[in-house]
């Protein structure tokens, strides 16, 4: 039987105010705001909620726009742009990192918001949903710069964020180091320690075992509950994966152990400015090829040769006649353009990355009846094991590695098999009907709290 397309009821049908409706050949040219409220019309409809609700979670609750000055090393003042949204708090503090990046849009932080707030409802920890950025390019700036940067943003913004409102963490150009600078400004205005403020924080000062982990393990943990879903075991499986990052490698090592066997690698090569897939048919060996891996996550060609790995192009990771593709690197990768490549063998694509499938290629995926474990459900293992951290720092007592991991377990597996359940109850997609898990819980929030 084909899966529900969801299309729900008319406005005529409902009396309701209908969103404008996507044309798909226009999705290109959506902003990632547009794509996120896009996503979020089509399972409101769906889910039949009422006009009020959807005009509450279509936009962030809150937005934050203020500027930096900052004294630059060669004395001049240089002002910089910082944001923070809070898309929805309902279900609790709202969570979410604050990235450094030259082509910072609000647009895009307000997505990212939103997203946090259905990854952390999907999961079910009571955190919301929020969103930092600064537009600035590190590569350019001195730590003293950076370090100016990130007391500024926080000097703006202290009274609205904190342990119990907003919480943020490192993303995209920030690290460990940017978010104690971060903590120490706020500990400093509001005079005392604040552990539960910031995540992403070093083991030694308050982070948690287990989060480097977390991620990719996380993505073996859902991809395990699929292949038992499907009838399969590990042991008689092959994996191609693109990325050989955080997320990637951590990944890789589970599924590993699980009896799985990766054949084929993708990565970027800085030098050539490409990407490159590696294979070996027996599967790749993941010691020998961290060995010769840099601190980016780019492997080392010429070595890899030598150590006898196939070099095919970048995009040959997802040609393989492997039955799971795990897409680790970054988003917009499965494409309509590529789509088509993927094997017939292929059973389950578990998206590690953020947003790696086109609306395109989605569609394709669903018509083929591949079974998708969606990112926002796949790599929540991250945003559940920062929130352990929160838990830990707020009690000052803090697990061992095999506690957290096991405790990611329980969570990580306990959200596949709710939305699985779902979708098969209701013959949905796996990304619709993940959706339909977060924005009903957080949706349920606002009407229990009475705000709609
Ligand atoms: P990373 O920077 O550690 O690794 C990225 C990897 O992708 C590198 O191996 C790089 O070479 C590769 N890559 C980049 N561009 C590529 C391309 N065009 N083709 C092939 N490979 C390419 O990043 P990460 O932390 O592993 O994150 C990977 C993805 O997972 C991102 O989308 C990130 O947003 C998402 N994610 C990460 C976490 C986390 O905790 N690290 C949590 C949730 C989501």
């Amino acid at each position: 039987m084909p899966e529900t397309v969801l299309t729900g009821p008319t406005a005529a049908e409902t009396g309701r105010v209908e969103a404008a409706p996507v044309k798909p050949k226009a999705a290109k040219a959506l902003n990632s705001f547009q794509i996120a409220q896009a996503q979020f019309d089509k399972v409101a409809e769906y889910l039949g909620l009422d006009p009020a609700t959807r005009e509450l979670l279509r936009y962030p609750l809150r937005e934050y726009q203020f500027a930096i000055p900052v004294r630059m090393d060669n004395g001049t003042v240089k002002v910089f742009r910082g944001f923070r949204v809070q898309h929805n708090d309902a279900r609790g503090p709202g969570k979410g990192g604050i990235r450094f990046h030259p082509q910072e849009t609000v647009d895009t932080v307000r997505a990212l918001s939103m997203w946090m707030t259905w990854k952390c409802a999907v999961v079910d920890i009571p955190l919301g949903g929020a969103k930092g950025g600064v537009i600035c390019d590190p590569h350019n700036l001195s730590a003293r710069e950076q370090e100016q940067i990130c007391r500024g943003w926080v000097r703006q913004i202290a009274r609205n964020v904190g342990p119990i409102s907003d919480v943020p963490a490192p993303d995209v150009m920030t690290n460990a180091q940017h978010m104690l600078w971060i903590l120490d400004e706020f500990e400093h205005i509001h005079g005392g320690r604040y552990p539960g403020f910031i995540t992403g924080k070093p083991v030694h000062l308050g982070g948690s075992l287990g989060r480097t982990e977390a991620t990719g393990y996380g993505v073996v943990f859902t991809l395990r509950e699929a292949l038992k879903q499907l009838g399969m075991r590990p042991e008689n499986t092959s994996a191609s994966v693109q990325g050989f990052g955080n997320v990637a490698q951590y990944a890789i090592e589970l599924y590993t152990r699980l009896g799985g066997r990766v054949i084929a690698v993708s990565c970027w090569d800085q030098a050539d400015q490409c990407s490159y897939t590696y294979r070996k048919r027996t599967g790749v060996d993941l010691q020998e090829l961290l060995s010769i891996t840099d601190r980016f996550g780019g492997i080392g060609k010429s070595k890899a040769v030598e150590l006898g790995y196939e070099l095919l192009h970048g995009d040959a990771w997802i040609e393989q006649n492997v039955e799971i593709l795990i897409p680790a690197a970054i988003e917009h990768q499965i494409t309509g353009d590529n789509v088509g490549k993927i094997a017939p063998t292929v059973r389950i694509i578990a998206e590690g990355a953020n947003g790696p499938t086109t609306l395109e290629a989605d569609t394709e995926i669903q018509n083929r009846g591949i079974l998708l474990i969606p990112d926002f459900l796949a790599n929540a293992g991250g945003v559940t094991c920062s929130y352990f951290e929160q838990v830990q720092s707020n009690m000052n007592y803090f697990w061992e590695k095999d506690e957290v991991l096991g405790k990611l377990d329980v969570k990580m597996t306990s959200a596949y098999i709710a939305v699985s359940e779902l979708a098969r109850r209701e013959n949905l997609y796996m990304r619709d009907a993940a959706y339909a898990i977060a924005i009903g819980r957080v949706a349920k929030a606002c009407h229990d709290r009475g705000w709609v």
